[in-house]
């Protein structure tokens, strides 16, 4: 199975909107096995439209169009459609009761041009949208989606899934096993890995995160159980540097570890500045945990706050192990993370360069500093930093540190 996305936008094209749809698209459409022939962008013009259909009806079995189906001018994508296939355009008298509910219950004020938003080929069906207004439709080989990426997000999985059934494609399903990686760059990986992938149609790829490295193992369902060998001689290798799978987040891990041990949270956070709490606080239910966190910037906060020894800066400096180790034993927690560093681009000397930062990590009466310098941009240290110490923590948390 085949199939092509046509993006339409003309903010995609100006620059004003970065694409994000295709790419949610291609790795649900992935799990089919459906390939991707074309990824074409278009503006929110009929006439482009149509040679885009015809472009892509040409070797796709399945055309996929987002964006432009909402109630203004510019949306046309459903009447471009309906003049490619040579349909009607009608009202779906029961998309159009649902919508008006939706009205009435978000208090909107409706205006005869949100019919628009019900409209679709005569024929389509409809796939229900449970965040916006406009229904998905498919017809003939052809679906469309809103622009809204939250809207895609809904419906697209949903309607994969009916797709998948109606054109029976379930024996084509593809397995999936993602591990999430931390602290092995690519390279390295594709050495430790490489080797394992001698059968047929069990692939791997790398895909780089902001929250680490995520190596996607794959094959046909049937091939199921050497997906699972191949995991298991990964983690055999590097266990301790997989910390989790699927959606798996370092944060959400240790919020989630943390409540079952009921233990208390609290961070001091000097260079990554506040960073590290957001992290936490982006955790629901984290709550549950997390007491407090403060930013002692200043050498006077990190003493008066934290009871950080006036001679401990004064011999060592705010950027020291020894700062590290006062700082995180000033947090009364039973857990504790402290960071101290210099993020830059000013501040580095020989001893002490950029990137330098101490990472302090307590369980209870067990306290670790770590030291690593990390490179990027002043925000891309706060951010590495950010994830060192949950990554140690979560190594702590599972006894393996
Ligand atoms: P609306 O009812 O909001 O008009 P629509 O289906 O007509 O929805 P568009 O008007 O094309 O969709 O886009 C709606 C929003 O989604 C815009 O903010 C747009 O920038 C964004 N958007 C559109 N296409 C994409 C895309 N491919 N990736 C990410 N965002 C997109
Ligand atoms: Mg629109």
């Amino acid at each position: 199975m085949k199939a092509s996305i046509i993006l339409v936008g003309t903010e995609l094209l100006s620059g004003g909107t970065v694409d994000t749809n295709s790419i949610f698209m291609a790795e649900e459409l992935n799990k089919y096995g459906i390939e991707i022939k074309n990824k074409l962008t278009v503006k929110d013009s009929i006439e482009d439209i149509l040679v885009a259909l015809e472009f892509a009806r040409k070797n796709s079995d399945l055309i996929i169009t987002s964006g432009g189906l909402g109630p203004t001018i510019d949306d046309i994508t459903k009447d471009a459609v309906a003049m490619f296939l040579n349909k009607k355009i009608i009202v779906d008298d029961k998309d159009l009761a649902i919508m008006m509910k939706k009205f009435e219950e978000r208090q909107l004020t409706y205006t005869p041009n949100n019919i628009k938003q019900v409209e679709k080929p005569e024929g389509a069906v409809s796939i229900p949208n449970k965040v916006g207004m406009c229904p998905a439709v498919y017809v003939d080989g052809i679906v469309s989606f809103p622009g809204v990426p939250s809207e895609v997000y809904d419906m697209f999985p949903r309607f994969l899934e009916w797709f998948a059934r109606e054109k029976d494609l379930l024996v084509d399903k593809i397995y999936i096993r993602d591990l999430l990686v931390y602290g092995i760059g690519e390279a390295h990986l594709d050495q430790i890995i490489s080797g394992f992938f001698t059968e047929e149609g069990i692939d791997y790829e790398f895909l780089v995160k902001d929250f680490g490295i995520i190596i996607r193992l794959q094959g046909k369902n049937s091939n199921k159980n050497i997906v699972e060998k191949i995991a298991e001689k990964i983690y055999n290798i590097i266990g301790d540097n997989i910390f989790g799978e699927g959606n798996d987040r370092l944060e959400n891990l240790v919020i989630e570890k943390l409540k079952q041990e009921k233990l208390s949270l609290s961070v001091a956070e000097s260079c990554t500045g506040g960073m590290l709490s957001a992290k936490i606080v982006g955790v629901s239910g984290a709550s549950e945990v997390y007491e407090e966190g403060i930013t002692t910037y200043s050498n006077e906060a990190k003493q008066k706050r934290l009871g950080v020894k006036k001679e401990t800066l004064e011999k060592y400096g705010a950027v020291s192990k020894e700062t590290a180790e006062e700082m995180v034993r000033g947090l009364k927690t039973d857990v504790g993370i402290a960071t101290t560093g210099v993020a830059g681009p000013l501040g580095g000397t020989p001893e002490k360069p950029v990137g330098l930062v101490y990472m302090g990590i307590k369980v209870k009466d067990r306290v670790v500093v770590e030291r690593k310098v990390f490179v990027g941009t002043r925000n891309k240290i706060r951010e590495r930093a950010t994830l060192q110490c949950l990554f140690y923590l979560n190594k702590m948390l599972k006894g393996k540190y």
